[in-house]
């Protein structure tokens, strides 16, 4: 058995600069990796299939499972004959703006490179992971780094500071395709993506969350104003920065103390059924 951990990422920034001939969005974002994280273990079957094994049952275990995807794609493109059974052990909320399927896919992709001894390269990797989703690529590295393109032009920044994270996830569902259509490239207010590079530099915790921006979150929170009350919620209780993630609609706060995060943490546990304190891991 292969054991692999899949964190959740957050966006620092998260910005669009304008609209492709293929479709998608040109994005400039910075994610991080933080310490909540989906399990997985991989395990070899002599029947040739992909299996997922999970308990969670807002996730799929069929080809919808971006997981499953990732190892379809891995066996047919390295002609491996046997099959695999995924143990799937979400801990990372589902559909919240924090790549938690992205990542379960990028940790399956690392697993089955491993228990298949392919010995493939990053680039390797990469390419496969560029195939299933626009953050995936992102997820196979981890760490701290700038993101554009689609999100598959990766460039590795230091890590932030050492800090405590609290995240709430209002009880919405939020479908990323509807967040991005709603996009007015006429309207946006660009976050400051160079700034937050320079504090990362810098390691300057406040110059960092004095400049986390998102455009996607007055989107969000037109279509659920729960984003706004955890936000204040979140402002109210000392936060040092507040943002949205991805395109929500969990709402993140970064603080230096250990005591003021528990002091946010309490003041949301009850407003919102999802609610988790952790570090920061970058
Ligand atoms: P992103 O931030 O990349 O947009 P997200 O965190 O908002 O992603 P996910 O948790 O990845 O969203 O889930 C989005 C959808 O993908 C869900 O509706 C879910 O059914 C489906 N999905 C597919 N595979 C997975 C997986 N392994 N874990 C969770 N959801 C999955």
């Amino acid at each position: 058995m292969i054991y692999e951990k899949a964190p959740a990422k957050i966006n620092l920034t998260l910005d669009v600069l304008h609209k492709r001939e293929d479709g998608y969005h040109e994005v400039e974002m910075v994610m991080t990796t933080i310490d909540l994280a989906d399990r997985l273990a991989f395990e070899m079957i002599h029947d040739d299939r992909v299996e997922i094994a999970s308990e969670n049952r807002f996730v799929p275990n069929d080809k919808r499972n971006l997981a499953f995807q990732a190892a379809t794609i891995m066996k047919e493109k390295y002609h491996i004959k046997k099959g695999v059974r995924i143990h799937l052990n979400k801990n990372i909320p589902v559909a919240a703006g924090l790549a938690g399927g992205s990542s379960d896919a990028a940790a399956t992709i690392r697993g089955i490179n491993r228990l298949f001894e392919l010995k493939l390269s990053q680039n390797e990797l990469l390419e496969v992971a560029a195939q299933i989703g626009s953050d995936v690529p992102f997820c196979v590295i981890g760490g701290t780094a700038l993101a554009k393109g689609r999100g598959e032009q990766l460039k590795p920044l230091p890590s932030p500071p050492s800090c405590w994270i609290v995240l709430a996830k209002p009880d919405v569902g939020i479908s990323t395709k509807d967040v991005y259509g709603q996009v007015k490239l006429d309207h946006i207010k660009h976050p400051n993506t160079s700034s937050v590079i320079e504090a990362l530099e810098n390691q300057d915790f406040l110059k960092m969350c004095a400049n986390l921006s998102n455009v996607l979150e007055p989107i969000t929170t037109n279509m659920h104003s729960k984003v706004e009350q955890i936000k204040s919620k979140m402002i109210n209780a000392n936060a040092t920065g507040v943002l949205m993630s991805g395109s929500g609609p969990t709402v993140f706060s970064l603080v230096l103390k250990q005591a003021k995060a528990e002091r946010i943490y309490n003041s949301l546990r009850g407003f919102c059924s999802e609610v988790y304190m952790v570090r920061m891991l970058g």
